[in-house]
C-alpha cells in the first residue's frame, strides 16, 4: 500500500536524560530532545493484517494536524519541534475516518463495511490510570501516527475498541463521502471537547468564552462553545484567513491580538466582569497566560491544550484572589467524547465544514505540508484511496 512515512535521525541532546526504556524501545517522551532532521516521503509499505482484536480500515480521509506539522518542522538546530511521545520512522496521520475492510477473530461489535472514526490515544485498559477512567493518561500509552503506524496510508490496522461508528452522521448528512471527511474531524474536535467538558467544566450556557488561537483545535473549541450556549465567544488569532473562518463559525468577536492590551480588551468586552472560560489553543502561554489570567471572572478557568515545551512563570496571587483555576488537557479518549462529537455533528449543531480548506490525494501530501507552513489553512484533508 501507499503511505507517508516520517524519518528522523536518533540524536539525543546531551542534557536529555534518556531512560532505559526509551533507549530499548526508541519510544521517546519528548521528541524535540532526541529526533533530528525530520523528513517525509510517500512510498510503498506492507499492507497491515489485523490481530485478533483489530480491524483493518480503508482510510477515506485523514487530516493534517498541528502536531504533524511540528514533527515535520525543525528548529534552527535541526531538532524536531514536537515535544511529545514519538518513535520513528513511522507512518504519520491520526485524524481519520474510513471503512472496515477486515475484522480480527475476536472482534464482536464491528463488521466489514462499517464507517468509523478512530481514537488516536491507544489506551491499554489495564493499567491503574485506565482502570480509574483516565485513559488519556494511560501508563502504557501508544499514540497512533506518533508511536504506531498511522493513517496517512491506504490502510491501517487498529483495535476495534478505539473505533466509533459514523452511521448516524452518514444517515443525517445523506452522503457517505461527506460523513467520512467530517469523520476525520472528530479526533481534533474531541481534543477540544475533552478540554472544555471533561476536565474542569466550570462554565454554563450564557458564559463568556475566549478561544486563543484559531487553528483547528481552537476553531473546534469555538464551534463547541457556540453550540453549548456561550453568550459571547471571543476568538484571537494573528492569521487573517483563520480569523475569517472563525467569523463563519459563529464567534461574537474575532480579533488580531498583535499589539492589543488583552486584559483591557477583554474587560471591556465583558462589561468589566471578566471571562468565565478560556481555551488556550495557541501553544503560546509565555505571551498569553498572564494577561488571560488577569482577565478571568471569579471562578473562571483557563484550559491549556496547545503544547509548549518551555516553562512559563505564573503569578499565583490572582488565582487565590479570584478563585480561578488552570487546567491542563490532553487527549480525546474515554468519557463518551467521540460519541457525543459524532452526535453533535449529525444533529447539525456542530458544522465544521468551513474549516476544511482543501482536499488532496495522498501523493500531494508533501506539498500540503509545505503549504501548511504558513498556517493560513485551517484543515487540509488527504484522501488516500
Ligand atoms: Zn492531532
Ligand atoms: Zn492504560
Amino acid at each position: 500500500m501507499k503511505a507517508l512515512t516520517l524519518t528522523a535521525d536518533w540524536a539525543p541532546r546531551p542534557e536529555y536524560a534518556l531512560t532505559d526504556i526509551e533507549r530499548q524501545t526508541r519510544k521517546i517522551r519528548n521528541g524535540c530532545m532526541v529526533w533530528k532532521n525530520p523528513r517525509i516521503s510517500v512510498g510503498d509499505c506492507p499492507d497491515p493484517t489485523p490481530k485478533d482484536d483489530e480491524v483493518v480500515i480503508q482510510v477515506a480521509a485523514v487530516g493534517i494536524c498541528g502536531s504533524d506539522m511540528h514533527m515535520y518542522e525543525a528548529g534552527e538546530d535541526g531538532y524536531m519541534l514536537y515535544p511529545g511521545l514519538t518513535r520513528f520512522p513511522n507512518i504519520l496521520g491520526h485524524e481519520f475516518a474510513g471503512r472496515v475492510m477486515e475484522t480480527g477473530k475476536a472482534v464482536r461489535d464491528l463488521k466489514v463495511g462499517d464507517l468509523v472514526a478512530v481514537e488516536e490515544i491507544q489506551w491499554c485498559g489495564e493499567c491503574a490510570s485506565c482502570r480509574r477512567g483516565f485513559v488519556n493518561h494511560c501508563d502504557n500509552l501508544e499514540e497512533l501516527g506518533f508511536t504506531t503506524p498511522g493513517a496517512m496510508a491506504q490502510y491501517v490496522s487498529v483495535r476495534a475498541r478505539y473505533c466509533w461508528k459514523l452511521d448516524e452522521l452518514a444517515d443525517r448528512l445523506g452522503d457517505e463521502r461527506e460523513a467520512l471527511v467530517m469523520g476525520a474531524m472528530v479526533e481534533p474536535t474531541g481534543v477540544s471537547y475533552h478540554a472544555m467538558f471533561n476536565r474542569l467544566h466550570t462554565w454554563q450556557p450564557g458564559a463568556y468564552v475566549v478561544v486563543f488561537g484559531a487553528g483547528p483545535i481552537g476553531l473546534a473549541a469555538e464551534a463547541l462553545a457556540v453550540a453549548a450556549g456561550a453568550s459571547q465567544v471571543i476568538v484571537f488569532d494573528t492569521s487573517a484567513s483563520r480569523r475569517e473562518i472563525a467569523s463563519r463559525l459563529g464567534a461574537t468577536q474575532v480579533l488580531d491580538p498583535t499589539g492589543l492590551n488583552l486584559n483591557e480588551v477583554l474587560l471591556d468586552l465583558t462589561y468589566g466582569r471578566g471571562v468565565d472560560f478560556v481555551v488556550e489553543a495557541a501553544g503560546a502561554p509565555e505571551h498569553t497566560l498572564t494577561p488571560l489570567t488577569q482577565s478571568l471572572a471569579v471562578n473562571g478557568t483557563i484550559t491549556v491544550i496547545g503544547l509548549a515545551g518551555r516553562p512559563v512563570p505564573v503569578s499565583l496571587v490572582h488565582y487565590q484572589q479570584r478563585g480561578v483555576q488552570l487546567a491542563g488537557s490532553l487527549g480525546h479518549a474515554g468519557h463518551g467524547t467521540f460519541m457525543n462529537v459524532i452526535r453533535m455533528m449529525a444533529s447539525g449543531k456542530l458544522d465544521l465544514r468551513p474549516m476544511v480548506s482543501a482536499r488532496m490525494p495522498l501523493d500531494d501530501a508533501p506539498s500540503a505540508f509545505k503549504r501548511l507552513e504558513s498556517r493560513e489553512d485551517a484543515k487540509i484533508i488527504l484522501l488516500p484511496n
